[in-house]
């Protein structure tokens, strides 16, 4: 049965200057084999120290690592069929890109499992994948970054291993480059069929790329689960802000009827929404979660929250509003698109919320 990754209430605790700290708190995990799983938090919330256990590369202080249902916390980095992509690329300098490619390989032959004609068949292959054919002589000094990516690609692709482990390995790359790696990285998960774990404090990357994200904060999971169940249905406040830059505007439950719940805002306005998954009760305080893209400008309507707009952005592929909703009531950004007359500054307007679109959280 393959079952992929498991972590089960898996926990790590450093210890520096007599102070101990929890970078990892008890982190449980399911990650089926084949999948494209990154864990996404900011710095220091403990996704490198997670990754680094999975690979052997930390111990952990206690919980369990399971692969296809076999306990392997214990067992050694090079028995593990892991790879790991860097930041930093990690190639030998001295050696060609073709050596840099072939050193796992080469190891193997040294314990005779393989043959070097097989070696350079398979090298010849993977640099054909990552389409650096033309580039096996260089030295990793003549490259560019993108090209030192895919040589440690390569690299870790080659000796097949079941698990390719990412830390970060486009942080180094300019914007555009980092958008053709995260084509090339989807591509070659597809066709490889491998499970890749990968590391990234940037969820565009995150939401692109992955069929889940972990969500962390403080070494713990906020929330796994599918890009669009992030996006849409954040667990809580912390998820939703950190996930697609959402507004939230603080509100209390006016009323639930079959099929609608009304919330009222802070300055007394009423928002009726479709039915939401909560059970806050009538007066609980609740966040109205709302992103820029949900909003839309409307006539003075029943329903429409009232403001004014405070700040104009052009962002080139639309106009972003930043509305001070009336009575203090919070601040939400509203994008419009370019072909529209421009709304001056200072101008009150009303809002619009799609309905299938907003989203309450309670925590
Ligand atoms: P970043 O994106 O900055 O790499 P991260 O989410 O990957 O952050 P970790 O590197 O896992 O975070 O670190 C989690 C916490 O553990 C941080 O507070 C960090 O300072 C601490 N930490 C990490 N490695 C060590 C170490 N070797 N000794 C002591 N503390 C450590």
């Amino acid at each position: 049965m393959t079952t992929g990754i498991e972590l089960k209430n898996l926990r790590k605790m450093y210890e520096s200057h007599g102070h101990a700290a929890w970078a990892v708190d008890g982190v449980d995990m399911t990650i089926g084999a084949g999948k494209f799983v990154t864990l996404l938090g900011p710095s220091g919330c403990g996704k490198t120290t997670t990754l680094r256990m999975i690979a052997g590369l930390e111990i952990p202080t206690s919980g369990q690592i399971l692969r296809d249902g076999m306990d392997i916390t214990d067992q050694p980095v090079t028995d593990r069929d892991m790879r790991m992509v860097f930041q930093d690329f990690a190639l030998f300098p001295n050696m060609t890109v073709e050596e840099n490619v072939a050193f796992g390989l080469r190891v193997r032959r040294m314990k005779g499992s393989i043959s070097e004609s097989e070696i350079r068949k398979r090298v010849a292959q993977f640099l054909d994948l990552v389409h650096l054919a033309d580039h096996g002589q260089k030295k990793p000094h003549q490259l560019s970054g993108g090209q030192k990516q895919r040589v440690s690609l390569a690299r870790a692709l080659v000796t097949d291993p079941k698990v390719v482990l990412f830390d970060e390995p486009l942080g180094s790359l300019d914007a555009n480059l980092r958008k053709i790696m995260q084509i090339e990285l989807i591509r070659l998960h597809r066709e490889l069929g491998k499970t890749f774990i990968y590391v990234t404090h940037d969820q565009d990357e995150a939401m692109a790329m992955s069929d889940a994200i972990a969500v962390m904060s403080g070494g713990k999971v906020a929330q796994f689960g599918a890009p669009r169940e992030i996006y849409d249905r954040p667990v809580n406040r912390y998820v939703a802000s950190f996930i697609g830059h959402a507004h939230i505007v603080d509100a209390e439950v006016d009323g639930r009827e079959s099929g609608e719940l009304t919330l009222r805002l802070r300055n007394g306005e009423r928002v009726a929404l479709p039915h939401q998954n909560t059970t806050a009760g009538v007066g609980s305080p609740v966040g109205l979660m709302l992103r820029a893209e949900d909003l839309t400008f409307a006539d003075q309507a029943p329903g429409a929250i009232g403001g004014r707009i405070a700040d104009s952005l052009y962002r080139g592929e639309y106009i972003e509003y930043v509305v001070e909703l009336h009575g203090g009531a919070g601040v939400v950004h509203v994008h419009s698109r370019t072909d529209t007359p421009l709304v001056r500054h200072g101008a009150s307007v009303a809002l619009k919320v799609n309905p299938a679109k907003a989203h309450v959280l309670v925590h």
